[in-house]
């Protein structure tokens, strides 16, 4: 042997880092058969969503094929459209957390963190460090500072489904202050750029329609309605001379042809309603109040039909009540909302499971939202929470009320 070619020393070889090879040789191989499986995994994947896909273009080539007729295009549109969104579901859980208050700039959030993914952690101050934080996953987590305008972008392809026949229900959840109204209606009518979802939907709705019109003419009327004590309350918004003598089936739906319309119908509303102002306030957030978008578009060609039905709710109030402090007219005010959420929730969270039974009969909500809730329709949930400290039990509850509904694993990924 040449003297310069030296091989490993009887030192080198000692038992010890024997050992320690042999330990990284078994890591390296259950990394390796990890890997394999993780690419078989994919694979598998990939074939899934290219048979999705491929059945996706066939459908779309035949639909081009066959389609003579807009209306027929719209119904192949919303098959296709709908077994699509299967793959994702037709529930969505958005949450938004309030900004602090002006006044509140310094004062301690319980939002640990907002991932990129839809997951939210929150810490309890008063729990004991380890038992502290709680995540929670929805499809989206908007933070404090998001725009109303963001907002709506994500909720947008769901509004404008109406328009192609879908069926959409839009609620607000959330404890009295944590921001429903805020999220669907904004603070302030007369200021466009905090306009919350209602107004941007309508604007939205009457944007598109107007650009369709050359091949679909739509007709588009709102109703009011309030659920109180699990009784239903419609608001008379007609007393407007300039909405009168149009032919719809019931009286308390309006036709409205701009955004215009539907303002003056807000404020029409606001004073037709049956309590003063204050006494509203203090009510609103312990009744229900929808606001029902009707859309009928007729296709010129072929004078078809296509209905679709547009829910924005804000919900009442969520926080529970203490019952030792509840008497009275507040007790049972207490005990119908608590029966009307739950039952949301019953409701929202069978069809999120695919459940055979869909109990819509447990309250005035879900039955009056019957129609709009479950097969083909569309349902988004925005739940609101207050960071501050003090409402850290409340938001608790929240979030596990919306992580029932939403039926999302923890750390799934998951697309809107
Ligand atoms: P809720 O309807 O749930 O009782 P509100 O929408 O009335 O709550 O909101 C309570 C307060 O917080 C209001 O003063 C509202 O203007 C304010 N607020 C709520 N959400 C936001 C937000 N995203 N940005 C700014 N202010 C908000
Ligand atoms: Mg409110």
């Amino acid at each position: 042997k040449p003297e310069f070619i030296t091989g490993p020393s009887i030192r080198e070889f000692s038992p010890s880092h024997a050992g320690a090879i042999d330990l990284q040789q078994k890591e390296l191989q259950e990394v390796k058969s990890n890997f394999v499986e993780a690419r078989c995994q994919i694979k598998l994947m990939q074939s899934e969503w290219q048979d999705e896909i491929q059945r996706i273009v066939h459908h779309v080539k035949a639909m081009e094929v066959t389609s003579s007729s807009y209306h027929k295009v719209l119904e192949e549109n919303r098959l296709l459209y709908n077994e699509v969104q299967d793959l994702k579901g037709t529930i969505r859980v958005y949450c938004r957390v309030r900004p602090f208050l002006p006044g509140q700039k310094d004062v301690q959030s319980t939002v640990d963190y907002i991932g990129e993914n839809g997951n939210i952690m929150i810490v309890n101050p008063f729990k004991q460090e380890k038992d502290a934080r709680k995540v929670f996953a929805f499809n989206k987590v908007f933070g404090q500072n998001v725009s109303q305008e963001q907002i709506y972008t994500d909720t947008q392809p769901v509004i404008r489904s109406v328009l192609d026949g879908f069926n959409v229900c839009i609620f607000a959840y959330g404890q009295t202050g944590s921001g429903k109204t805020y999220t669907m209606s904004g603070p302030d009518l007369m200021t466009e750029t905090t306009w919350g979802v209602n107004y941007r939907a309508l604007r939205d709705l009457f944007h598109i329609s107007n650009a369709r019109t050359h091949v679909v003419t739509y007709e588009i009327g709102v109703q009011m309605i309030e659920i109180y004590n699990e009784q239903l309350l419609t608001l008379d918004i007609r007393n407007n001379s300039q909405l009168n003598g149009l032919n719809v089936p019931d009286a308390s739906l309006v036709p409205v042809s701009s955004t215009r319309d539907v303002l003056d119908l807000m404020r029409i509303g606001q004073k037709n309603r049956a309590v003063g102002a204050t006494a509203l306030n203090e009510r609103s957030s312990r009744s229900h109040s929808v606001l029902t978008v009707h859309v009928q578009g007729k296709e010129l060609a072929s004078g078809s039909i296509l209905r679709g039905c547009l829910h924005l709710v804000d919900l009442a109030g969520s926080e529970r009540v203490e019952k030792s402090e509840a008497v009275g007219e507040r007790l049972k005010e207490a005990q119908h909302i608590n029966k009307s959420l739950s039952a949301l929730g019953d409701v929202i969270s069978a069809l999120a499971q695919k459940s055979s039974h869909v109990p819509y009969r447990n309250s005035k909500l879900t039955q009056v939202l019957q129609d709009s809730l479950g097969g083909q329709a569309k349902t988004l949930m925005f739940v609101h929470i207050n960071p501050e400290v003090n409402a850290v039990g409340e938001t608790i509850s929240t979030l596990k009320f919306a992580q029932r509904v939403a039926s999302i694993e923890l750390g799934a990924a998951r697309s809107n």
